[in-house]
This record gives C-alpha cells, sequence and structure tokens, in this order.
C-alpha cells in the first residue's frame, strides 16, 4: 500500500534539523558564502545534534536510519544553506565505501569512531582529468606486498581540506579502466598525503573543496575498501544511494526561493496592486509550488526504494536531474519575481541562484544522468503494449465478431512500413500505399 505520511519519529526528526537550519545554519550562511569559507564549527553542532552520519548502523553506533530521513534532514539544511548541507552530508557520501566494503575491519576500526568523535569523511573519486568518466581515473595504487602504493591527485574533493579521512579510488592500471579500480581509507596525517588549497568557486561557498595530492602514500592492506576490480561498482553504488539526496539539496533551496518570492510578491507593489494580484506571477508561482512537490515526490520515492532493498539506480538519477534542474528553475523565477533587487547581493536569492547551479554538476552532471536513465529506457525498460507492427487498428468493427465465428476471410493485415489494414484471407500481392510486396504484411487480427 502506498503511504506518504511520516511516523512521529520522522516528523521529530525532520523538525530537529527544521530549528537547527533556522537557528544555527540561517544567521551565519551569508557570511560565509562572503568569505568563501567552510564554518566547521556549524559541521560540529550538526554532529552534535545527531543530524550527521545518519546510515551508520546501529551495530556501529550509528543511529541506522534510512534515506528517507536523511532527504527530510537535507531539503531542511539546504533550505538554510546548500553549501552548509552539502558539507554536511558529504559525511554519509564519504561513508558509503565504508559501508559498503566487505573488509569487516575497516568497518570496525572506522565507522565507530565517526559516532564517538566529530570526524571529517571525504569521498574521492574525480580527478583533474576525470569526472564524469570515472572509470578514466589514473590516481595509481601499487601494490606493495601486501600494502598499496598511492601516487596520483584526486580534485574537486568537498570537504578534503578539512577531512581526517578520505576515501580515495584508484587504480593497478589505467589501461584496465573500470576493472583497474580499487578502493582505500587513507588517514589525514599520512605521509604522502598533500591536501590543496581551496578552490575558489561560485556557489555553495560556505563548503570546503579542494583537491589532495599523494607521493608514495603506504595504505596497509587493512586500509583496503574495494580490491581492484570492485572500486568501480562501489562508487556507482555509492552514487545510487546518495544521488537521491542531492535532490534533496534542490527541494530545500527551491522551497525557500518560493517562500521568499510568495512573501514579496503579497507586499510589493506595481501599478496600484500587490505583485500576487498579476496572474502572470502567480501562474509563476502554482509552477514553483508544482516543482517543489514533484521534486520531494522523486526523492522520496528513490529514498524508500533504497530503504525497501530495491536497487533505486534509476530513480536516483531521475531525482538528481529533475530537482536540481527544477530548483534552478524555481530559484530564477523566484529572482524574477524580486526584479532588480532579486539581482542584488544585499537580497538572498541571488546566493540561492549561485548555489543551485551546482547540484546539476557533482555526483553525476545533468547529463551522466540522462545518459544512465536512457540506456536503462532503451535496454532493460520492458513495454507494456504490443510494438506498432502487431497493433491490430481494425477499421472494420465487425471484423472482431466474424472472427469468432471463425470467417476466414476477416483475417486483418498490417503492412509494416506504412501501417495499412488490409482484410481477407491472404495479404495483398502489393501494398496499395507504399507498394512493398506481400512480405511487408504481418497477420495481426486474430491474434495468435
Ligand atoms: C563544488 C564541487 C564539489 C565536488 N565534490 C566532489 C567530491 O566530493 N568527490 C568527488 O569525487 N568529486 C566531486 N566533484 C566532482 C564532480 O563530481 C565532477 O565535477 C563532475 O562529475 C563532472 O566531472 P568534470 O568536472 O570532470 O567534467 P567532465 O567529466 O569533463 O564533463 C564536462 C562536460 O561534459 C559532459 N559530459 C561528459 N561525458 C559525457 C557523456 N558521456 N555524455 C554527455 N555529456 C558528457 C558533462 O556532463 C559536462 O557537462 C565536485 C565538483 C564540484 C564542482
Amino acid at each position: 500500500m502506498l503511504n506518504f505520511s511520516l511516523t512521529p519519529e520522522q516528523i521529530a526528526l525532520r523538525d530537529k534539523a527544521r530549528r537547527f537550519a533556522i537557528d544555527e545554519v540561517l544567521p551565519i550562511a551569508w557570511y560565509y558564502d562572503e568569505q568563501d569559507e567552510l564554518p566547521l564549527y556549524i559541521l560540529k553542532k550538526a554532529w552534535d545534534e545527531g543530524i550527521m552520519n545518519l546510515t551508520i548502523p546501529q551495530k556501529y553506533g550509528g543511529q541506522g536510519r534510512g534515506l528517507l530521513e536523511c532527504a527530510l534532514v537535507v531539503e531542511e539544511i539546504s533550505a538554510a544553506c546548500a553549501g552548509i548541507a552539502t558539507s554536511i552530508f558529504d559525511n554519509s557520501l564519504g561513508t558509503e565505501p565504508l559501508l559498503l566494503s566487505r573488509n569487516a575491519k575497516v568497518k570496525e576500526k572506522y565507522l565507530p569512531v565517526l559516532i564517538k568523535d566529530f570526524k571529517l569523511i571525504c569521498f574521492a573519486t574525480s580527478e583533474p582529468l576525470a569526472g564524469s568518466d570515472v572509470a578514466g581515473l589514473r590516481c595509481k595504487a601499487e601494490k606493495s606486498g601486501d600494502d598499496y602504493i598511492l601516487n596520483g591527485t584526486k580534485y574537486w574533493v568537498t570537504n578534503s581540506g578539512v577531512a581526517d579521512y578520505y576515501a580515495i579510488f584508484a587504480t593497478i592500471d589505467p589501461s584496465l579502466g573500470h576493472k583497474g579500480i580499487a578502493a582505500f581509507l587513507v588517514e589525514k596525517g599520512w605521509a604522502g598525503v598533500k591536501v590543496g588549497e581551496t578552490i575558489p568557486k561560485m556557489g555553495q561557498r560556505g563548503s570546503n573543496t579542494a583537491g589532495i595530492h599523494f607521493t608514495n602514500c603506504r595504505v596497509p592492506a587493512e586500509n583496503v575498501l574495494a580490491q581492484p576490480g570492485e572500486g568501480f561498482i562501489m562508487a556507482m553504488t555509492a552514487f545510487s544511494r546518495t544521488r537521491p539526496i542531492i535532490g534533496s539539496f534542490g527541494v530545500g533551496a527551491a522551497r525557500s526561493a518560493m517562500e521568499m518570492a510568495v512573501d514579496y510578491a503579497k507586499k510589493r507593489k506595481a501599478f496600484g496592486a500587490r505583485l500576487a494580484d498579476f496572474q502572470a506571477i502567480d501562474f509563476k508561482i502554482a509552477e514553483m509550488y508544482q516543482k517543489v512537490e514533484t521534486a520531494r515526490l522523486l526523492t522520496w520515492k528513490a529514498a524508500w526504494e533504497n530503504d525497501s532493498g530495491m536497487d533505486p539506480t534509476i530513480s536516483a538519477s531521475i531525482a538528481k536531474f529533475y530537482c536540481t534542474e527544477a530548483a534552478f528553475e524555481v530559484v530564477s523565477d523566484a529572482l524574477q519575481i524580486f526584479g532588480g533587487y532579486g539581482y542584488t547581493r544585499l537580497f538572498p536569492i541571488e546566493k540561492l541562484l549561485r548555489d543551485m547551479r551546482l547540484p546539476m554538476i557533482y555526483e553525476g552532471t545533468s547529463e551522466i544522468q540522462r545518459v544512465v536513465v536512457s540506456r536503462y529506457v532503451l535496454d532493460g525498460y520492458k513495454p507494456v503494449m504490443p510494438p506498432i507492427e502487431d497493433f491490430p487498428l481494425l477499421a472494420k468493427h465487425d471484423v472482431h465478431l466474424e472472427a469468432a465465428e471463425g470467417k476466414k476471410d476477416t483475417i486483418a493485415w498490417r503492412c509494416r512500413i506504412c501501417g495499412h489494414m488490409h482484410y481477407g484471407p491472404e495479404p495483398p500481392e502489393e501494398c496499395p500505399h507504399c507498394f512493398f510486396p506481400k512480405t511487408a504484411f504481418k497477420k495481426v487480427w486474430p491474434r495468435g
């Protein structure tokens, strides 16, 4: 049975995140955006509040929450600041390889620490020369006894400037493509690890992004998260669990933009009337709300699939590209309703617009989500209706009855080229429309 209602526990968690977003994140979001700096103390407060690391199982001391709970929390925090929300949720992305790993020891060593102490863990597949093409990554992992030696650069790594742990994807041989990729849990202080300067960004400036460079960094065997050949699928599985939540960034920011625009439209006057009295404005508002609601449903569906043990990959991609693009449209419409004020740095909308440009890029661009979904629709989707060439578009209403009575000449034939229907015991020698020969005709009625 479908059910869109939340449990009392989920409502309590959402309300806690909402209070945190309004009391803690909203007041400082613009300051840190302007400073281009991550407010680390806010991440610590989120950790104290128990709204970080939600998916770590109870057996490691965590809350064992599902993706739906992550979606609820992230929507609220992103409604206050998508950048800070990105950095808070990044611990869940960084934790995914640990959760998915078949190496029990590495899980037992690090997962409880993330609950016990305020520790940040980031996730790195991307490199300066490989983002969308994860199988094309080049950071090298060379076997040395049972250990591995890392050499190379990871780039665009959220929180890497402040993280304690890094989930690093590297290859034993770039020519092996996805078959060469392994994953490793690397610690900040290890020899051969160097973090780059913060990358200056257009938006989400309250989130830290930097590169990590490895020079002969030794990773002990017990810190292998995925053996060579297992890393690529680990990364893809992680993305199918985190992409719905990228959708939630969009839902939260779009919801805020809509609320600000509605408030402004009710107060601002032009031509002697409120903006909200103009249908052109109201229709924009209706579409904003439609997009917020649709986006939320898509994120919830993908999260529900994951939490129910189903493979959420396709729903996750749909949610990601719909929600993030819808959010950008909603924020842009909100900015339009604010007129010139929307374009200034004195009103909050321009930050939302800059912040919402990013979710269409990270964790797989909108184009990559379309690649995933189109491949599924073309190759994996099972059609419900018969193919067009089997359509019995019966033009004679009595053909059905006559066929039932066994009359031979009521057989219907369909030309597979132009669709012409012919009735009779045999197809015609030649199609009267497209002139293709008899062989172009297929018997479509009676069926079977
Ligand atoms: C602020 C920020 C934070 C990030 N955080 C992280 C992180 O924490 N960890 C991490 O690993 N990465 C992170 N990333 C990297 C992000 O995932 C990549 O930027 C993204 O996957 C795109 O890769 P790229 O930038 O190399 O672009 P490219 O892969 O070079 O793509 C360039 C353009 O070509 C298009 N394109 C590429 N291939 C195809 C194709 N097959 N079909 C159609 N179009 C295609 C892309 O959609 C894009 O428009 C972050 C990026 C940013 C900007």
